[in-house]
């Protein structure tokens, strides 16, 4: 970001930043303009990486977690609860908040400092303009795939018996999951599902060269929906899976929680159906009428 920053007679101010970028570069459009106005203003891309990651992070987990919790204490949707003998308390989940909010600090925090370094190390690109729309598009549906890849192996051998009780009991604390339970888990288990995350765009970066941290949050913020939404609890008749039958959604996950077998992927059923370990009333029907006719 040397284009600006390095001029002395630039305002010190965030938006004096801004006004600046467009003064001197009319090509740029408003998101390009706020973004590239903070990278000068931090000074410091560490530090501007890191904190931007960090507060996104927080800012959608609970924000997306915030309807779930108000739908749950105020007992809208109740037909729509998938166990709908289970609702969580609001106790409950503040106890769960207070586990990922104390997991978010102590082992998420120095990790997302690694972030830009590694980020500068494989060539992701933090610089203006943006990637477009198609390029943006494209390398996230292929995060999608690699991902739900990644977490279905890894996860499956989280319920191998010593893995499971060292690691991935945590996970399954409950048995009736709900939007803040995405991330209650292990700080391993964070870091090996979480390398899905990160580092699947990383490796894609590393042999195409071709990535935009900008892409990389949207693809974050994206499979975050998923997961939250995934442990919600709740199916509705406009849940997408009704329109994309390989979409997992919470119907999936909520089995897995419950009956602790099954379902191992994240936003895909491709992987369980093709490996067998599908659970749903139809798959279990299926695998009695195979066993009979044996
Ligand atoms: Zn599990
Ligand atoms: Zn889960």
């Amino acid at each position: 970001m040397s284009l600006y920053r390095n001029s002395t007679a630039l305002p010190l101010t965030y938006w004096g930043q801004f006004e600046a970028l467009g003064e001197f570069n009319s090509n740029l459009n408003i998101p390009e303009r706020l973004w590239a106005a903070w990278y000068a203003w931090m000074q410091n891309d560490v530090l501007a990486t890191g904190i931007m990651s960090f507060m996104m992070h927080e800012m959608v987990y609970f924000g997306r977690s915030l309807p779930w919790i108000l739908i749950d204490s105020m007992g809208f949707f109740k037909g729509y609860k998938i166990q709908n003998n289970k609702i969580p308390t609001l106790k409950e989940q503040w106890d769960c908040a207070k586990f990922v909010l104390l997991s978010h600090f102590t082992v998420e925090l120095p990790q997302i400092w690694l972030f830009h370094p590694m980020a500068q190390f494989f060539g992701l690109s933090t610089s203006i303009p943006f990637p477009s729309l198609w390029t943006m598009a494209y390398q996230i549906a292929i995060f999608f795939v690699m991902e739900d890849t990644w977490h279905y192996f890894s996860h499956r051998a989280l319920h191998w018996g010593p893995l499971y009780k060292a690691i991935h009991k945590i996970h399954h604390q409950y048995s009736a999951p709900f939007g803040l339970a995405a991330e209650y888990a292990s700080p391993i288990e964070v870091m090996i599902l979480g390398f899905g995350t990160v580092g699947c765009p990383i490796v894609w970066c590393a042999f195409t060269g071709d990535l935009h941290i900008l892409t990389m949050y949207i693809w974050i913020v994206l499979r975050l929906f998923q997961a939250i939404d995934a442990h919600s609890g709740y199916e509705f008749p406009w849940s997408l899976h009704h329109f994309l039958p390989f979409w997992a959604g919470a119907d999936h996950h909520d089995l897995h929680h419950e009956k602790f077998i099954g379902n191992y992927s994240s936003s895909f059923r491709w992987w369980d159906y093709v490996l067998d370990t599908e659970y749903n009333p139809e798959s279990i029907k299926k695998r009695r009428a195979e066993k009979k006719a044996q």
